[in-house]
């Protein structure tokens, strides 16, 4: 514990840019790490020194290793004992001897003359491999203690997933913000199903968030004094926000039309020849210019049929953990007695409801004045 607590002063004092490296290989999904046909799959030690580890495997899906100062390392799920050398967590920095970072950029076409943000957005991921990398102690954080990888498993992806409900809400702003912007652009903004669709984003983005804000304020306070957000309010907004990313683009989509996915090139709108044609044909609502009109579509483009729409569509789902995995959390953690001694006391089956004993709550409303 005093290790990572130096290392954590080391990020706070020279402002680090981290990437976290869970998501393992993993090979065949219905084995464990140490039964694999490749011992690699999962990133493992290879070697305990007098003066440090070395550690062999590969970490997928990682968002923004070419940019980050330090890559830290956890375990991806819970180990049993026959796992012990693959239950390890550890920090590198991101330059380290071995560590090879295979990159995917997510980007956007240049533009030639309509810039706009979004056009210089665009991300990062990477498979990073682990060639036998020397990590010294001072870096390493676990080592063998397979009882405790469930744990900093969940640990991690619950402080993720509860930061997960602060920023999905922003992408339904923006899908649901483009939707009204080409329904306003179709003429269309005081239909019925367009205000019934628009209330779906707004809907969705709210209970996210609030789950969050449940989490948060329903935090408890851990040994260490750093407070560790409600799990089940975090799951819970995770999952339903990784459940509705494909029905938000939908519904986009569906307002959009096709004209999203078959937009003429940008230099077609300033060509000599064709320029004032396309501006021409481009005209829908005439309270809009044909500018306003081609820089909604080129932003619905960018966001629902490129590289980067895709990503944001996957990372909806995935990112952060799949939404089984947020059903795998909320079952862990939810009383689920609770809820049934309520439905065997309707039923008549108990005489007796339990009551929710008030030494239970205060530690929920300890800190919320
Ligand atoms: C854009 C993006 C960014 C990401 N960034 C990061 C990052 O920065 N750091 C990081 O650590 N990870 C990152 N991830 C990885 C992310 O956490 C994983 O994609 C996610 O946890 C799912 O794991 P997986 O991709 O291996 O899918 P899998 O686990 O292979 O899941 C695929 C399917 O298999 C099923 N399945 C898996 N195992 C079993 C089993 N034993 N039995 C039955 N069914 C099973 C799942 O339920 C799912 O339906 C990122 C992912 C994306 C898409």
């Amino acid at each position: 514990y005093g290790r990572f607590i130096k290392y954590l002063k080391y990020w706070q004092e020279n402002d680090i840019v981290g990437a976290c490296a869970q998501t393992d290989a993993k090979g065949d999904r219905s084995k464990r790490p140490h039964d694999q046909a490749d011992p690699d799959l999962y990133v493992h030690v290879v070697e305990r020194k007098g003066d440090g580890i070395i550690v062999r495997g590969a970490k997928q899906s990682i968002t923004i290793p070419p940019y980050s100062d330090e890559i830290v390392v956890l375990p991806t799920r819970a180990m049993r004992e026959d796992d012990k050398d693959y239950a390890v967590a550890f920090a590198v920095p991101g330059d380290a001897d071995g560590v090879k970072l295979v990159t995917r950029p997510a980007f956007l076409r240049k533009r030639q003359k309509l810039d706009a943000p979004i056009a210089h957005t665009g991300v990062s991921d990477s498979m990073i491999i682990f060639d036998n990398v020397f990590v010294p102690w001072e870096r390493v954080f676990m080592c063998g203690e397979w009882e405790l990888s469930r744990n900093l498993a969940l640990l991690f992806a619950l402080f993720h997933r509860h930061s997960y409900t602060g920023c999905k809400p922003a992408v339904s702003d923006i899908l649901g913000g483009s939707s009204a912007l080409v329904a306003e652009c179709n003429g269309i903004e005081r239909a019925t199903h367009v205000r019934e669709k628009l209330s779906k984003f707004i809907g969705l983005a709210e209970l996210v968030y609030a789950a969050g804000v449940a989490s948060a304020q329903f935090a408890k306070k851990s040994p260490s004094g750093t407070y560790v957000p409600d799990p089940v309010y975090a799951n819970a907004g995770r999952r339903l926000a990784g459940e509705n990313i494909y029905h938000e683009y939908d519904l986009l989509i569906d307002l959009a039309g096709g004209l999203a996915a078959t937009l003429p090139p940008e230099g077609d709108f300033y060509s000599e020849e064709t320029g004032n044609l396309v501006d021409k044909y481009m005209a829908r609502n005439p309270k809009v210019s044909s500018e306003y009109v081609h820089r909604t579509f080129r932003l619905i483009e960018n966001i629902a049929c490129s590289g980067i729409a895709g990503w944001l569509q996957i990372a909806g789902m995935h990112g952060g953990g799949s939404p089984v995995m947020e059903t795998i959390a909320i079952m862990t953690d939810y009383d689920i007695r609770g809820m049934k001694d309520v439905a065997k006391y309707l039923a008549g089956i108990n005489k007796e409801l339990p009551r929710i004993r008030h030494e239970d709550l205060v530690d929920y409303y300890i800190d919320i004045d």
